[in-house]
């Protein structure tokens, strides 16, 4: 190093002098050389190079921002990356919105069981209303649902 400061990360890694206008420097603090190290194994970093050249000044922090973290994911699951912790999330919303649609059949269930007239039951717990929205939601949930679901719904029904 014979230069005034030090190099940025990338020059470093790659030994050679850091110019002034070294495209990385601005995104590679030399206090931080995992950062580059792991997009230049993922993608290069001549790549990169290329990537950063193409944006934009003010569009430069997000792309490697957006770089770092894809090449982290890639390290973690070499197959699918990024696409892969989508598909387990996408997955997990799902789940849960069906989860959270039985259970907004299970409580209109129990809703309609307390209008059924019992003098007993109305003291019982409060009276609740069902809205326009939630008869919706559970009129479309039946039409898209499972059987099993549906057997669930019409449980209460049956005795
Ligand atoms: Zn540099």
């Amino acid at each position: 190093m014979g230069g005034s400061s030090s190099p940025c990360a990338s020059c470093k890694l790659l030994r050679r002098r850091c110019a002034k206008d070294c495209i990385f420097a601005p995104y590679f603090p030399p206090d931080d050389p995992h950062k580059f190290a792991i997009v230049h194994k993922v993608f290069g970093a001549s790549n990169i190079s290329k990537m950063l050249q193409e944006l934009p000044i003010q569009q430069r922090t997000d792309a490697v921002n957006s770089l770092v973290y894809e090449a982290n994911a890639r390290m973690r699951d070499p197959v699918y990356g990024c696409v892969g912790a989508i598909s387990y999330l996408q997955d997990q919303v799902s789940q849960l919105e069906m989860q959270l649609a039985m259970a907004q059949a299970e409580i209109l269930c129990i809703q309609m069981q307390q209008q059924q007239p019992s003098p007993n039951n109305s003291n019982y717990l409060p009276e609740i209303q069902i809205d326009n929205n939630s008869l919706q939601q559970y009129l479309s949930f039946t039409n898209s649902s499972t059987s099993s679901v549906i057997s669930v719904m019409q449980d209460p029904f049956e005795y």
